[in-house]
């Protein structure tokens, strides 16, 4: 009996100390050990780790006593710590650090991952439990946290159909299998139709206007093609530059025409009859939820809550804005009059003429501004931008283990030296690492037994790598990046909640942006920029000039741009609030929905839906809007620091207390009414744009 126990604990503690992602990490603040996970580690430890989670379960669901919050809620918030720690390295290394050999695990580990959180989340017997404690809600007297968890856990079974009838239930499987089919489909025929079309030119001629650059990367793509000349196609990085630079007016129209009637040909890769099937097949699963439209089912858990709210932000957004779009449209074809165009300027002639009008009007380019963003100085300025807002300190500690030479780690204290939150940075681009910017978490924050446990959080962006003769130095966009991915990692770092699944940024999506994107207003004020950016050879302030005519630059057709913007929150909830099926003309339909939007000429032949992968590929079903919400949150909340001083104490402290320490733990309405005294308006952001 007793060698038998002495050999279990035996083998437990060899398989633990084979694989590190399994025990309990000795390391400082319990961050993760990079330098012993290997590779090899990660398999064996998910399946372990999913296997424990289930057992997990099983242990909720048979539990004998009557189900409590206690019981179900919050064992079932505990569960899966474990699979946790293992997902939270892998994932993130997978985005920031990865190689063949990971993409391999991955792609062995999501079926079994999706697998396994379906039979969670399918659980009839679970689900009675969680119902049970859900159906005695109010007599609970829970605490209003305690009460969105419950709500959250409720809805993520709910949702799923757990409350339908059995026959209800196998309607509702087949169509998320349909439509996980029919969204992946709509993707891939964009892909196909986008680099299906190429075009060779051997005139050079016809390239007039188009940079060195662009010409070379022309050139390789001929080449790569096994052909002589340039070849031109629809990917984004000749797209763009070719409408901005290419002087010939037909090409552009050509590539135009080429570009905005992808997948609506005729032919195998057309999305016209498959976006009938997805929003029709939308509209069923929300009837069967219970909602008369699929917008109605997404915004329930929005912080714009029903389609009104996003039919008022975008009506409210179109009548002030319309009247200056049409200036803006009015100014670019004047510029484009002056250089001898005898024609109205049409949507291929669009960015040729308006990039060159703020180039003449503006004049601010990268060249000039760079010298002044060094990246030591802009991490001194971001990082003590968090010191004056909200008493942040930054201690570099070389101790803690990291998955790449480059990135660093701070310990981040409060004002009294307390510690808030582990940070890692990871600033410049390498193979292996995904392109863009983004904040993400190696480690959630909970409060357990009384015991706080903090985040450990992380930042990486692709930005200008140093050279031999000059150090880092970003671009204007590249510092408000910084900003802005900083502002989701204070959001991260300070959140003060009990249940991990409420905190930090796990808020709705059309709040997550505020916290970000408020940051990026101090990227162009003077006060803050003259705190760190000066040029680093000579040491000399950025010049005040320079900083207005950044101002000025970032309004150039702020209100075209705003209009365009509105269209496709338009189109998407036209698509979105359907209460019947639809079947009639898809391109018919989308031109009623965007009529009133339209600035540019109508191009009768093009469309835009079929190439709209954002809502029928992506995540933003229903949800386009939120680009245009969360600027008119940021520009409303930053108001009162532009109001109080952008440096001023009491702001931040009530903007911290009330947003950034909330996570997900009431309405973002009540946290935003908190900290600003009223709902948000739009005039804050019309002020930001000129327009008043
Ligand atoms: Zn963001």
């Amino acid at each position: 009996m007793k060698t038998k126990l002495i050999l279990i604990m035996t083998l437990i503690a060899t398989a633990s100390m084979a694989n590190p992602l399994l025990s309990k990490y000795k390391t400082p603040y319990g961050t993760i050990p990079f330098n012993q996970i290997d590779i090899k580690h990660y398999f064996p430890a998910f399946e372990e780790a999913m296997k424990i989670n289930k057992k997990e379960v099983d242990v909720i669901i048979n539990n004998k006593q009557k189900p409590t919050f206690q019981n179900t809620i919050v064992a079932l918030e505990k569960a899966g710590s474990l699979l946790n720690q293992v997902a939270s390295p892998f994932y993130n290394l997978l985005g920031s650090e990865t190689n063949d050999e990971l993409q391999k695990i991955a792609e062995q580990i999501s079926p079994l991952m999706s697998e396994h959180s379906n039979a969670i989340r399918l659980n009839d017997k679970l689900f009675a439990r969680v119902k049970a404690v859900y159906d005695m809600r109010d007599k609970l007297k829970l605490s209003v946290e305690e009460a969105r968890l419950l709500q959250k856990t409720y809805d993520g079974f709910a949702d799923n159909g757990a409350n339908l009838s059995d026959a209800d239930k196998e309607i509702y499987r087949e169509l998320s299998k349909e439509m996980s089919m029919l969204t992946l489909q709509f993707g891939q025929n964009v892909l196909k139709e986008t680099n299906k079309w190429t075009l060779l030119v051997k005139d050079k001629n016809l390239l007039a206007g188009l940079p060195q650059d662009v010409l070379d990367m022309l050139a390789l793509n001929a080449k790569n093609a096994g052909k002589e000349g340039w070849l031109l196609n629809l990917k984004a990085t000749t797209y763009g530059p070719f409408m901005q630079y290419a002087e010939n007016r037909d090409l552009r129209r050509e590539l135009y025409l080429a570009y905005n009637t992808r997948s609506m040909n005729g032919g195998e890769y057309d999305n016209r009859e498959i976006i009938k099937k997805i929003v029709n097949n939308r509209l069923k699963v929300a009837n069967l939820l219970g909602h008369k439209s699929y917008a109605d089912q997404v915004l329930v858990h929005r912080m714009a809550e029903n389609k009104d709210n996003v039919y008022k932000l975008l009506n409210d957004l179109l009548a002030a804005y319309k009247p200056y779009a049409e200036k803006d449209y009015a100014e670019v074809q004047a510029y484009a009059d002056s250089k001898g165009a005898y024609f109205k300027v049409q949507p291929w002639d669009w960015s040729f003429y308006s990039d060159k009008l703020k180039e003449e009007k503006y004049a601010v380019n990268d060249e000039l501004l760079k010298p002044y963003f060094e990246l030591e100085n802009v991490k001194k300025g971001v990082f003590g931008l968090a010191t004056k807002l909200y008493g942040l300190q930054f201690v570099k500690n070389e101790k803690i283990q990291v998955y790449h030479p480059e990135v660093d780690v701070y310990e981040v204290k409060d004002k009294d030296g307390k510690l808030l939150s582990i940070l890692y940075t990871d600033f410049h681009p390498r193979d292996g690492k995904r392109p863009g910017a983004w904040m993400s978490e190696f480690k959630g924050q909970w409060i357990e037994k009384g015991k706080d446990s903090r985040p450990h959080i992380t930042i990486v962006m692709n930005f200008t790598r140093p050279t031999e003769t000059k150090p880092a130095l970003l671009t204007f966009d590249e510092l408000t990046t910084f900003l802005h991915e900083f502002g989701h990692a204070l959001h991260g770092m300070l959140t003060e909640c009990t249940y991990e699944s409420l905190s930090g940024t796990s808020v709705y999506r059309d709040f997550v942006e505020l916290p970000s994107q408020i940051m990026e207003n101090w990227a162009s004020e003077k006060e803050f920029l003259d705190g760190f950016a000066v040029h680093y050879q000579t040491g000399e302030k950025i010049p005040v000039e320079l900083i207005n005519k950044i101002k000025a630059s970032e309004n150039f057709n702020a209100a075209y741009g705003c209009l365009r913007q509105l269209s496709f929150g338009y189109l998407d909830m036209n698509w979105h609030t359907l209460e019947s099926e639809f079947t009639g003309d898809v391109i018919l339909k989308e031109k009623e929905a965007m009529n009133l939007t339209q600035i540019l000429p109508v191009v009768n032949e093009t469309g835009m839906s079929p190439a709209f992968s954002h809502i029928f590929a992506g995540g933003y079903a229903a949800g386009y809007y939120s680009y245009k919400w969360a600027e008119v949150l940021d520009a409303d909340a930053y108001s009162v620091f532009a109001e109080n001083g952008i440096f001023d104490s009491k702001t931040a402290t009530s903007f911290m207390e009330n947003i950034l320490k909330k996570g997900g733990t009431e309405h973002p309405m009540t946290l935003y009414k908190r900290f600003r005294g009223q709902e948000p308006t739009i005039k804050a952001l019309l002020k930001r744009n000129g327009i008043l």
